[in-house]
């Protein structure tokens, strides 16, 4: 033990020591963040190879994902670098069932494809316009979809469709309990059961997508005796690290290999749970000395990673949900930096605040930014590399610059350029505010246009409205010429009107925008400062490019990049919480089924925060901001429960504040959450008297005597001190 502290340089506690040398027999260590459970994990590895003399083949050591084997593996080599030789298997489970799938195939000589993962362009548009389905998830789905609903599926459809089949096949669902899962796609199980005999039946071979490997890796274990003996004999050790992301199928086929020597460690937090959505599944961990008789649990609840300052607040934090097994976590490393709460002014200011400060603070600390959804990845990439500051992207998204979206300005600027082109005016005609027909695309591919587009068909007898129209949307293509590329995206999408044809696309197919319109900020915050539009178009192409190779940067870059769900199991000096707003942290979705009384959901992203919380070694940072363009949003709710812990004195003080009017509003003035209902009436110093219409969580919904019905934000209006008592004058 000393000699491999010392190489190590960790010395153990008591605990991780005891799990270290519970070598054999099934072991449970449920703890804390930063307790040391993946540094107990390689340790006893280690020594498992040095003390037990264990050939290295003999060890499997699987955790959730493929970055997170390969920094486990890395993690290990730091450790023993004199090891780095012998090859222990760190995996997933996913590959490990892949690689049994395919050695099950090719013993019975089956064909088979994959088929899902990254599409390529050929693909993709094989699938929007030719006959044929391309050979991949999503196609077969869209596809059957249309078959059976007789129209096009939207994207949220789409999501949710896709959700719910991983979601059953992680649960192996059946029966009953199958039907019991809630699905809001027209048709949904009709479809997932086409779907299912779709890739069995097509063509002699067999289609496989992601959870297949999983579902097939589990049948191949329970019938074929030969593989199953095979792989047990093999792995005499299995260690499963962040176990508590695994779902049932995982988890059975874990079971099944470590079945008959039983030397199973695994290795999980409930409170970090952050997959359920996508079929994990904990109540299988404390069920763990049911499925293993006689199997020792231990805990560990000290945390080595992370400052006084943040352990006690991230502990207080999720204590805010119900379904969690009860623990304290605590530290003894010094107190250091309070956790801070920057709130600015809208999303812009917030990429302009954490880049300058990460320019600031320079190169000795690593850094980390953590941000809910992979969209924010790509205006961060743009503001850090104009800083000249280089980063590591952990979730890469390419599809960002192959978005429809992205090829529609970059085509009303093509456009722009020679507004004779009827080609690039046929793919987006119907997205502005022309009304230029198919049928008048189709004259105009027969005509030579020599002036414009605008000039030929204007030529024609057209409507006089649509005559008007034309000039107008002349004017405007041969202005945006010359503009600057933010100016022009401001200027198509308002006045040649792409946000409202996006909008009424959106309407029409029963889908929220949000994204699409995300897509569009994003492009304009990149466009910010640049010259030309052929400069934009390159920066993009710059980007694109940037994107893709900063995967290269781990070990040269003191910035990393990463949503939150990617960045479990690691750590950093410096952690930058951002986008933290309600609607994206928690998301709309999440708020929307806490409302319908659904709180698996808000409890979920409850834990995902705190998985983010619990990343910072010496200092953690919150960003919030109050505007998205031009529209009011609220802080997230978990920023407004963080300030409550870490300053209750102040948030519990009553002081008089400025409301907004200017005017001093008396704290008996002002409206109290449990005041709110529907019937009440109201004062708000900026629409005057009101009656709340309709009340259900962050929105509320008011309808005033002078300014008619507003939906406003409740938590900015309590915070603002915005919903006052109707005195009646
Ligand atoms: P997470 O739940 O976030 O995955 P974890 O429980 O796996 O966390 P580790 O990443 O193993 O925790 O450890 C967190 C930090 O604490 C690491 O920097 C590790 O080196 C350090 N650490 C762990 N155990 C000890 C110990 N006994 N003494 C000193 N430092 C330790
Ligand atoms: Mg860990």
């Amino acid at each position: 033990f000393a000699q491999m502290e010392q190489t190590t340089g960790v010395y153990l506690n008591e605990v991780q020591k005891r799990a270290v040398t519970h070598t054999d027999g099934p072991l449970l260590l449920l703890a804390s963040p930063g307790s040391g459970k993946t540094t107990t994990l390689n340790m006893k590895i280690g020594y498992l190879l040095m003390e037990k003399n264990i050939h290295p083949s003999r060890i499997m050591a699987v955790t959730f994902s493929k970055a997170s084997a390969r920094d486990m593996s890395e993690r290990f080599d730091q450790f023993f670098p004199e090891m780095t030789d012998w090859k222990v298997h760190f995996s997933t489970i996913h590959s490990f069932a892949y690689k049994i799938v395919r050695e099950w195939l090719r013993k019975n000589e089956q064909d088979y494809l994959i088929i899902e993962g990254n599409v390529d362009e050929e693909e993709m548009k094989k699938g929007f316009n030719g006959p044929q389905v391309p050979l991949h998830k999503h196609f077969i789905l869209k596809k059957l979809y249309e078959e059976e609903n007789g129209k096009q599926i939207s994207d949220d459809e789409m999501d949710e469709l896709m959700t719910y089949i991983s979601f059953v096949k992680n649960r192996m669902l059946e029966g009953k309990e199958l039907a019991a899962v809630k699905l809001n796609v027209k048709q949904g199980v009709s479809i997932f059961q086409a779907y299912e005999r779709f890739k069995k039946e097509h063509d002699h071979r067999l289609l496989l997508d992601f959870d297949d490997m999983l579902t097939y890796c589990h049948q191949i274990l329970l019938e074929d005796e030969e593989i199953l003996s095979k792989y047990q004999r093999q792995f005499q050790y299995i260690l499963t690290d962040e176990s508590q992301d695994n779902s049932v199928v995982q988890h059975e086929i874990v079971e099944m290999l470590a079945k008959p020597q039983q030397n199973l460690c695994v290795v999980a937090d409930d409170d970090q749970s952050i997959f359920r959505w996508r079929g994990s599944d904990v109540t299988k961990l404390l069920q763990f000395e049911k499925a293993y008789p006689g199997a020792t649990v231990m805990t560990m609840s000290q945390n080595y990673r992370s400052s006084q300052e943040i352990v006690a607040a991230s502990n207080q934090f999720i204590k805010r949900n119900q379904n969690r097994y009860p623990k304290e976590m605590f530290t003894e490393n010094p107190s250091e930096k309070p956790i801070e709460i920057k709130s600015v002014r809208n999303y812009e200011d917030q990429l302009k605040y954490v880049t300058e400060q990460i320019k600031e603070a320079g190169t000795e600390e690593e850094v980390a930014i953590l941000y809910r959804n992979n969209a924010s990845a790509v205006p961060l990439a743009d503001k850090l590399n104009k800083a000249g500051i280089q980063f590591y992207m952990r979730d890469i998204d390419p599809k960002f610059f192959k978005h429809w979206i992205v090829e529609d300005i970059l085509n009303f600027m093509r456009f722009s350029y020679n507004i004779c082109r009827v080609d690039i005016l046929e793919r987006i005609h119907t997205k502005f505010n022309a009304y230029i027909t198919k049928q008048q695309v189709a004259f105009l591919k027969r005509q030579q246009v020599e002036e414009s587009v605008f000039d030929t068909l204007g030529d024609t007898e057209v409507p006089s409205y649509q005559a008007k129209n034309l000039r107008k949307a002349k004017k405007v293509f041969i202005d945006l010429n010359s503009m600057v590329p933010d100016r022009a995206i401001r200027t198509i999408r308002e006045h040649l009107g792409y946000d409202r044809a996006i909008q009424s696309m959106c309407e029409k197919f029963g889908f929220n925008g949000e994204h699409l319109f995300g897509i569009l900020d994003t492009l304009e915050e990149i466009a910010a400062g640049l010259g030309t539009l052929k400069g934009f178009a390159n920066r993009l192409k710059e980007l694109e490019r940037l994107v893709q190779t900063s995967k290269f940067n781990k070990h040269d870059s003191h910035v990393t990049l990463t949503t939150f769900h990617s960045a479990k199991g690691l750590e950093y000096d410096k952690v930058y919480m951002i986008d933290l707003i309600n609607g994206v942290v928690p998301s709309k979705d999440d708020l929307d089924r806490y409302r319908n009384k659904e709180y698996g959901p808000l409890e979920e992203a409850v834990r995902l925060f705190y998985v983010g919380m619990t990343r910072a070694r010496h200092h953690l940072e919150m960003v919030t901001y109050h505007y998205k363009g031009n529209e009011r949003v609220a802080e997230s709710m978990f920023v407004t429960n963080v300030k409550k812990i870490v300053q209750p004195a102040s948030s519990t003080t009553v002081k008089k504040r400025k409301s907004t009017s200017g005017k001093k509003v008396d704290q008996e003035d002002l409206l109290q959450p449990d005041d709110i209902e529907v019937g009440r009436h109201l004062y708000h110093p900026k629409f005057g008297r009101g009656v709340i219409k309709e009340y259900g969580g962050e929105q509320i919904g008011i309808t005033f005597k002078e300014a008619g019905y507003k939906s406003l934000s409740l938590t900015f209006c309590l915070e603002n001190d915005l919903l006052q008592r109707d005195r009646g004058t």
